[in-house]
């Protein structure tokens, strides 16, 4: 930004000419400099390198065709985009957004975007997707175009021969203009309280869960797959493993772009297919893109599995590339007893005790999850969650147990408490069940 001088002398008017086109109405050209290009040129025909009058002609003509070429391109590929009713960018509601929004302020966008960097590529294109009628469209960017384009250049050249020594201040006056430019657009979204909340939430979840894990297990939920789509659509971010029923895994491992896929079982052989009615193996989940599976869980411990069968579960789940998210907890009369690290070093050692290939290649994930604090509100104190994290991760050390090793605390986490527990470095995240069927409480 700052070297505008030199960038200028050396592209010369067709170069100038080409920035403003693409800035105008190319998809790849709304990172280019905008105003503040104008602006230093029309400067540096007050110096004598350019001419004046040949400059805001071709600037005029360079932004009016390009955002002609924007509209044309946003014309005939909209429809084409929009199509794709499912997509998270481009879905059909969007195309009748932008045809609400242009038939009510499109003339005056056209002209407001042309003085805000970024929007000024993007408004011309929805124009063309909005299907704002060509003749209106024409004349507003006509407006706009000579508002910006001539109006910029022209205050750049007076301000050159009136001001001793502008050139000093070119930064200042620069980044006062990229200000200007860009305030009406974050006074607009300032204002507007839901614009504002959109924008903390999108920037929390994208630091909120950073370097933690979050696991969604729904267990037998929801009933219709309509619902498992709408769940997976709103928990759909990063660092979050949603693990659906299995029979949702399959679409939802098509909907979701950023969390990731997880299965609440596997079958403990690697049998390769067989004759094991109702079980599902490692490798049909990994063929339908499952990368986590949760082993050993309470309520499957419940129903009769064994340490050895969870063993055999973590080993299989290992040796086929999936990585298990073991469960260990303890009952409440096993707490009250003070039996609480016997049990979970008992849990832990046998379901590790089938590992002999010890290689850094695998990753394991160990959820302590007490029984009484699952799905009964009665969550855990996120201090007595790390003492057992820590605890684990030294019965770990004692097993000379080298796998990279995460822990999660599970047990009646919720919006208002996960951050209670994440706020620990030691522990790694958590899982959650109620509450991931409301996930977009989560963000
Ligand atoms: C779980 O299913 O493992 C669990 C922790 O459930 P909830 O969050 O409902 O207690």
């Amino acid at each position: 930004m700052f070297d505008l001088i030199p960038l200028i002398k050396t592209i010369g008017y067709l170069g100038i000419f080409g920035i403003v086109f693409a800035e105008s109405g190319l998809f790849i050209g709304f990172f280019l400099p905008g105003d503040s290009l104008i602006f230093t040129a029309g400067f540096l025909a007050s110096q004598g390198f350019l001419n004046i009058w040949n400059l805001v002609f071709l600037i005029f003509i360079g932004a009016v065709i390009g955002d002609s070429f924007g509209y044309a391109f946003g014309k005939k590929v909209g429809p084409m985009i929009f199509k794709r009713e499912d997509s998270f960018l481009f879905h059909k509601d969007n195309l009748n957004k932008a045809k609400v929004f242009y038939e009510k302020y499109g003339g005056k966008a056209i002209i407001l975007a042309r003085f805000m960097p970024g929007i000024r590529t993007f408004a011309p294109i929805l124009a063309g997707v909005g299907r704002m009628h060509y003749s209106k469209f024409l004349s507003f960017n006509i407006i706009g175009g000579a508002l910006w384009g001539i109006g910029l250049p022209l205050l750049g050249y007076y301000l050159g021969n009136v001001v001793p020594n502008i050139d000093r201040y070119i930064v200042l006056i620069v980044l006062f203009i990229i200000f200007i430019s860009v305030s009406p657009m974050i006074w607009h979204i300032l204002k507007d309280k839901n614009a504002r909340g959109r924008i903390l939430n999108a920037l929390r979840a994208k630091t909120k869960y950073a370097g933690k894990l979050i696991v969604f297990n729904w267990k037998m939920n929801p009933e219709t797959l309509e619902s498992a789509i709408d769940m997976a659509k709103k928990g759909d971010h990063k660092n979050i493993v949603i693990v659906p029923p299995f029979v949702f895994i399959e679409e939802i491992g098509k909907i979701i772009k950023k969390a990731k896929l997880g299965a609440q079982d596997l079958f403990y052989k690697d049998a390769g297919g067989g004759s094991f009615t109702g079980e599902i193996s490692a490798s049909e989940l990994i063929n339908l893109g499952v990368k986590y599976v949760i082993v050993g869980h309470s309520e499957r411990r419940a129903m009769g599995e064994s340490n050895e069968i969870i063993s055999s579960k973590i080993k299989t789940a290992l040796d086929n590339g999936l990585i298990p998210i073991l469960c260990v907890g303890e009952s409440l009369e096993q707490r009250n007893a003070g039996k609480t690290n016997e049990i979970i070093q008992f849990q832990l050692s046998t379901a590790l005790s089938n590992l002999k290939l010890i290689t850094s290649n695998f990753q394991l994930i160990i959820a302590y999850e007490p029984i009484w604090a699952i799905g009964t509100g009665n969550n855990c104190s996120p201090e007595d969650a790390l003492k057992m994290i820590e605890f684990i991760k030294n019965t770990l050390l004692t097993f000379n147990f080298k796998l990279p090793t995460k822990i999660l605390y599970g047990g009646s986490v919720n919006p208002e408490n996960i951050n209670d527990f994440l706020k620990y470095k030691e522990i790694d995240g958590v899982l959650v069940g109620g509450a991931s069927l409301n996930p977009e409480l989560f963000f």
